[in-house]
């Protein structure tokens, strides 16, 4: 019997448009209908692959399959997780309450919180995302570089931000700068949102 039940792509909360002049319209739509929809698709595919060779009892290659299957899931869980944690500018609440408190006990000031997870997202080794996790047991937050979708993961951290830096995230708009893409992004955080999985 086969599982039906399968990723799809989820609906942001705002329009193409709202992200101007930090994100384009185009940018943001290439990024959200093609690229995330293409981890979807390709996710889906491997679990009807996995559904149709565990019904015919035929091998599959497992090692390469789980990889593959990984980088897809990593890729539609942390695009939703970016887009989540996006808003446009303005709307996106204030940087405040416990998550101010628990940034500034551990970096000091705001300002060395985003100047390190800036270079955080900068110094990402080809494609990748720059993370602000949280450590339950320590109660401390901390910065994670993810290469590609799925490397260097604490397991079962929570994730309360991500910032895209595969190309795919901002070359229409900046061509090659990554570092100017960062420093927009700043603008649309979401912090509200930031705050809510932090308490979760
Ligand atoms: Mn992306």
């Amino acid at each position: 019997m086969e599982n039906p039940k399968l990723y799809s792509l989820p609906k942001l909360n705002y329009d193409y448009k709202d992200m101007v002049p930090y994100i384009s319209e185009e940018q943001l739509r290439i990024h959200h209908q093609k690229h995330h929809q293409a981890y979807v698709n390709g996710a889906n595919a491997i679990f009807k692959k996995l559904d149709k060779a565990r019904k015919e009892g035929a091998d599959i290659d497992v090692k390469s399959t789980l990889k593959e299957l990984s980088f897809n899931i990593g890729g539609h869980v942390l695009h939703s997780l970016f887009w989540g944690n996006l808003a446009p500018a303005g709307k996106g609440g204030k940087f405040g309450g416990a998550l101010a408190d628990s940034i500034n006990k551990e970096f000091g000031s705001f300002e060395r919180f985003k100047k390190e997870f800036s270079q955080a997202a900068a110094s990402v080794e080809g494609s990748g995302w720059a993370a602000l996790s949280f450590s339950e047991q320590i109660q401390r937050p901390l910065i994670m570089q993810i290469e590609k979708h799925n490397m260097e993961v604490y397991p079962a951290f929570k994730i309360l931000m991500v910032l895209d830096v595969f190309e795919h995230a901002y070359y229409i708009d900046y061509k090659n700068d990554r570092a100017k893409f960062i420093e927009a992004f700043w603008n649309i955080v979401n912090w509200d949102e930031v705050s809510r999985r932090m308490e979760r």
